[in-house]
């Protein structure tokens, strides 16, 4: 299967050459800073018809997010600027409901519930997205976990919304979502859930909402790979139509998040061609990929690598660990040496810190071979 259908092009390579900036090969996954994805041709193609057309936009964006919501199969859904700005989105739809007044008065968010329960395990780097609408975080449960007990005890007149983290390495021990549903449905109060980086599997677009979720995000630029800078925000007509409110074109406060028509186009064809993919094939590629990189690890003293496939890696990665075994520089050593390299790779670093991951999301044919290659180079140079 073709990974991607955007083939590097020397234009681009000319580009950035007079820029003095060097590209890189991206092992790690679709993350922000790594320039996230390759926006499928269908994508690129419906921006490019958009283009010249004009709509009212209060009429366009709503009109493409229930598309969305019809293609996925749930009642109803936004557009966004990413699932950042989804999070933006969801704490604005849960403070204001479907009060246009509140709405033109966020981020001032005093005189309504503006506190938001999210469980200390699953703070986040970029949960401070929830505060920019005006609301206010409560942590809740213990570093290690939290029930659904502990969150009730913390439910007050002032809660807006139950957070829930759907991310990889996030998830453990936390709340099940079902539990938090029912506390969400007993007190009235909103569940928001963050899966921007969920994709694959296609089923996770509908399974949060379906286990209780009133409000999902997900990412454009992941997985789906639209717009880079695209999220959705999915879920129960109500909660869609608070977070409309508080949404571009308005001059409220998700405003200086707009996204374009042609964006939202590309968003929407994008998903089509994702839902249109053969996932087993897909799935079949990344574990041929992964093991590649496995077998080419395999026997180095002081690592290991086995291939992966669970709730932290959604799709089969290519997982490498040094050992106690392992006589050479730490991980993000290694890391770094990679990253300054020729050809310059970025790898996956997350958790925990002696692991490294290949994720062949966004690797272009020819470059896993690369990449495998030039790590087990840069481990067997690296030992002491
Ligand atoms: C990637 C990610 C985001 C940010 O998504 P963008 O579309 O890049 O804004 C937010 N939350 C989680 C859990 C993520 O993995």
């Amino acid at each position: 299967m073709a990974v991607s259908v955007v083939a590097k092009t020397s234009n681009a390579e000319a580009f950035l050459a007079q820029l003095g900036v060097t590209s890189i090969i991206n092992a790690g996954g679709t993350n922000t800073r790594h320039a996230g994805t390759i926006p499928r041709a269908e994508c690129m193609a419906a921006m490019q018809d958009m283009c010249g057309v004009f709509v009212r936009m209060d009429e366009y964006m709503p009109a493409v997010g229930q598309a969305i919501a019809d293609l996925i199969g749930v009642p109803a859904a936004a557009i966004t600027s990413g699932a950042t700005g989804g999070l933006v989105l969801q704490a604005a739809a849960a403070m204001t409901r479907n009060d246009l007044e509140r709405a033109a008065r966020l981020p001032d968010a005093t005189g309504m519930p503006n506190e938001l329960l999210i469980q200390r395990k699953q703070r986040f780097s970029y949960d401070k997205m929830y505060r920019l609408p005006g609301a206010k975080l409560v942590e809740v449960g213990r570093p290690d976990g939290c029930t659904a007990a502990e969150v009730e005890a913390a439910i007050t007149a002032n809660t807006a919304g139950l957070i829930d983290v759907q991310s990889p390495f996030k998830a453990h021990n936390g709340v099940p979502l079902p539990e938090l549903a029912t506390l969400g449905q007993k007190y009235n109060i909103p569940v928001l859930c963050d899966a921007a980086s969920m994709l694959p599997p296609r089923a996770n677009l509908k399974k949060f909402f379906d286990l209780g979720a009133d409000l999902v995000v997900f990412s454009g630029g992941k997985g789906i790979r639209g717009p880079q800078s695209s999220g959705i925000v999915l879920g129960k007509k109500e909660w869609v139509e608070a977070a409309h409110i508080n949404n571009a074109p308005f001059a409220n406060v998700a405003r200086s998040q707009k996204v374009s028509r042609e964006e939202a186009a590309g968003l929407l064809a994008a998903l089509k061609a994702f839902l249109a993919e053969d996932e087993a094939a897909e799935t079949a590629n990344y574990r041929l990929m992964s093991q590649h990189v496995v077998d080419r690890i395999q026997g180095i003293p002081g690592v290991s690598a086995r291939v992966m496939h669970d709730y932290d890696h959604h799709y089969p990665q290519a997982v490498i660990t040094l050992t106690h075994e392992w006589r050479g520089p730490n991980r993000d050593e290694i890391h770094a040496r990679l990253l300054a390299g020729s050809p310059r790779i970025y790898l996956s670093a997350l958790e925990p810190g002696n692991i490294l991951a290949i994720d062949p999301i966004n690797l272009q044919p020819g470059e896993v071979e690369i990449v495998a290659d030039t790590l087990r180079a840069a481990l067997l140079a690296a030992i002491k």
